[in-house]
């Protein structure tokens, strides 16, 4: 009884982090026959320790896995969580490379048509729509949030550098994103059995850390591919931008068999210590989507202006949209980033009251009828910015005759990349590819930016 009790104080002193480790395996390379193998290898052993990874498969992998009769390959696979990969991955044009002379909406369509066949035939093959998304190499773009939600593809799970959120999970374009973790990402090296344990205290190091915020997540990425070669399968064929025909696609170079056999014990020696880890529970990214909580919640209206008073930022759990749609009266409700940026043009210091309230009333009408949020907004026959528009909007009393105009500051676009350069550096672009294009647009969906929050 004594010692249940001492149990129960023990449990009331140190409340339980929810500490999610996600491990996910880009499924990509349809060149070499071996890296079926060495997915269904890796597939078949996490089964074993009772570990469910997230396989993302590339389109054309998945269609090549049908094509060779891997029914057994795409089994053990299914018995994991299967998201995508992009439709062609390393075939040019990868996705950054058409969407940066796209806008959003039609960058958006045009996503939607070049990698939407993939998602219907992973659908088809291993009988489930993909729970998530993650780019080519760093060949992002946000348009891709709004064909993903078209596709019914609710997730974003990669690790890159375009956008991000305190190294956490966050809301971007109404998909929730695990992404851009950068300490939180962790891998044990498949070269060399002695750094293990590097990889073991770097990931308790983590969960320390985490266990003091109160909670998060962890997680790992490999490639099937890395355990049967020393090279990328699309470097050799598709580097900087060139076109191999898919008939003449050359095989990487291959690792010995004792040093395929090191990579593979690696990773499952890593593992046992994540599965063995107090308080870290393993899952895949469909179950992840279940653990953190609707980004729709009721937003405090008083509290919202002040924060855009402040600076036009995310608070809290809401995003800058949502403190827009409260400040403008509106119910709580996901709506995309504008399209574009605007500079306000208008004459005078102020607005006179009935005129505001005509064009705070059109904008509503705006967000209602295209749910994503107007980069201008009309007075008679002027116009303000998006960002002038929400610190107006936020300093008015709502009773003064003349409506002061208010410059409004975005000070969410910190948390987008802002070297167009680095952000698209991948050996796969072309060596002299940038894309600010679409950072810009980026900036603009960061809108929409917020962290998600555990359940
Ligand atoms: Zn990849």
């Amino acid at each position: 009884m004594r010692i249940v009790s001492l149990l129960l104080a023990l449990a009331m002193v140190v409340p339980a982090a929810d500490i999610y480790y996600l491990l996910w395996f880009d499924t990509e390379d349809w060149v070499e026959p071996r890296s079926d193998d060495a997915a269904m290898r890796i597939a078949l052993d996490l089964e074993k320790m009772g570990v469910r990874a997230t396989f993302k498969v590339v389109g054309e992998k998945a269609r090549v896995l049908e094509q060779r009769g891997r029914a057994d390959v795409i089994r053990a696979l299914s018995r994991h969580d299967i998201g995508y990969h992009a439709e062609n991955h390393s075939i040019p044009p990868p996705p950054a490379m058409y969407m940066k002379h796209l806008g959003m909406l039609e960058g958006a369509q045009e996503f939607e048509r070049r990698e939407g066949q993939g998602v219907r035939d992973i659908e088809r093959i291993f009988g489930v729509t993909p729970s998530c998304y993650g780019q080519p190499g760093s060949s992002w773009g946000p348009q891709s949030t709004i064909a993903l939600r078209n596709l019914g593809v609710p997730m974003y799970v990669d690790e890159g550098t375009q956008v991000g959120f305190e190294n956490q999970p966050f809301w971007f374009g109404g998909i929730l994103h695990v992404f851009k973790l950068e300490r939180f990402n962790m891998r044990a090296e498949l070269e060399d059995e002695s750094k293990i344990a590097l990889a073991t205290a770097k990931f308790d190091a983590a969960v320390t850390e985490l266990e003091k915020r109160g909670g998060g997540a962890i997680h790992t990425y490999y490639h099937p591919t890395e355990f049967i070669a020393t090279e990328f399968w699309d470097a050799v064929n598709y580097s900087h931008g060139r076109y191999t025909p898919p008939a003449e696609a050359r095989s990487p170079n291959l690792r010995t068999k004792e040093s395929s056999e090191r990579a593979h014990r690696i990773l499952l020696k890593f593992m046992e210590h994540v599965k063995s880890k107090p308080g870290v529970r393993i899952v895949t990214a469909r179950q992840l989507m279940q653990i953190y909580a609707s980004p729709v919640a009721p937003v405090d209206r008083v509290a919202a202006r002040a924060q855009l008073r402040r600076s036009i930022d995310s608070m809290g759990p809401h995003s800058a949209a949502d403190l827009l749609l409260a400040v403008l009266g509106m119910t709580p409700r996901y709506v995309d980033g504008p399209t574009q940026r605007k500079a306000s043009q208008l004459a005078g210091s102020s607005i006179a009251r009935e005129l505001f309230e005509r064009g705070k009333r059109d904008a509503i009408g705006y967000i209602d009828r295209h749910k994503r949020l107007p980069s201008h907004v009309w007075f008679g026959s002027q116009f303000l910015s998006l960002a002038d528009l929400a610190a107006t909007a936020a300093h008015d009393d709502g009773a003064s005759a003349q409506v002061a105009v208010k410059r409004g500051e975005l000070a969410f676009e910190r948390r987008v990349a802002s070297d167009p350069r680095a952000a698209f550096s991948w050996a796969i672009h072309p060596e002299t590819f940038e894309a600010p294009e679409l950072l810009e647009l980026g900036r603009l969906q960061a809108w929409t930016l917020k962290p998600a929050r555990l359940r």
